[in-house]
């Protein structure tokens, strides 16, 4: 568990409880909690309570988090994390709810020293040391995306400086077979793009090394099958990463 001695876990983990109906509801909606088990559904949810007892939640424009919000961001938060530990989510403590996409003003300062300003429109972000940024309409609707983990394996790329697609490899692993599959799989995929053929990746993949990190951790979680299919190689990496084999769940 890291930092978090076996003693002050158990005490939180007996002073925080989830409810048994509000675990229900919030899990109905995840499909990776049900193919998780039942042995591996109480260490997540052990995770989550831990996890809402460490970090904040706080609406903007008006919304309210409720519990079940919470759980469910949670969730979906710690599944990542189910085999490395809390410790990989350290530093920062602030989760922000918006009701739907938020917009955030840009500045960039080109080489000509012209500062140029514009919006952005996002469903989720992710600021270095600072808190996670959530569209709850994205998180709760959309079905292509899984705007959660995609946040949150930005938050583990960040963990080793600025996001560039490689988190902090664990002892054993290959730097060189990580980089070799990533840049294999992010090459083919930026070249069919610009083909114009249809991916089956989100697009936005394209947009950096880090971006395809974010989007492939989703599909890892999500439709890890498929994935396993299509990218064999950087599917080994993540599972080596992860610590997980969700292809072997069923
Ligand atoms: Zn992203």
């Amino acid at each position: 568990m890291g930092w978090l001695s076996d003693w002050r876990r158990k005490r939180l983990l007996d002073r925080h409880r989830i409810d048994g109906a509000l675990w229900q509801r919030a899990a109905r909606g995840l499909g990776f909690v049900r193919a998780l088990g039942p042995a591996d559904e109480k260490r997540l949810k052990d995770l989550v309570i831990l996890f809402l007892a460490q970090k904040q939640f706080e609406g903007a424009h008006g919304i309210k988090v409720s519990d079940a919000m919470r759980v469910s961001i949670a969730a979906q938060a710690c599944l990542p994390i189910l085999e490395l530990g809390l410790d990989w989510y350290r530093g920062w403590t602030g989760i922000v709810v918006y009701p739907g996409d938020f917009r955030v003003r840009r500045a960039e300062m080109d080489e000509n020293g012209v500062l140029h300003e514009w919006d952005d429109e996002l469903a989720g972000e992710a600021m270095p040391g600072g808190p996670v940024v959530l569209s709850w309409d994205a998180a709760a609707h959309d079905p292509w995306m899984n705007v959660v983990i995609h946040e949150f394996a930005h938050k583990l790329d960040m963990l080793n400086g600025a996001p560039n697609g490689m988190p902090p490899l664990h002892a054993g692993m290959d730097r060189a077979a990580w980089a070799a599959a990533f840049t294999q799989a992010y090459e083919g995929f930026c070249d069919a793009l610009e083909r114009g053929k249809e991916t089956w990746l989100d697009p936005y993949a394209a947009e950096h090394p880090s971006e395809f990190f974010a989007v492939v951790s989703e599909a890892f979680f999500r439709d890890p099958a498929e994935i396993r299919r299509r990218y064999p190689d950087v599917y080994d990496q993540l599972r080596l990463f992860y610590r997980q084999d969700p292809a072997a769940r069923g």
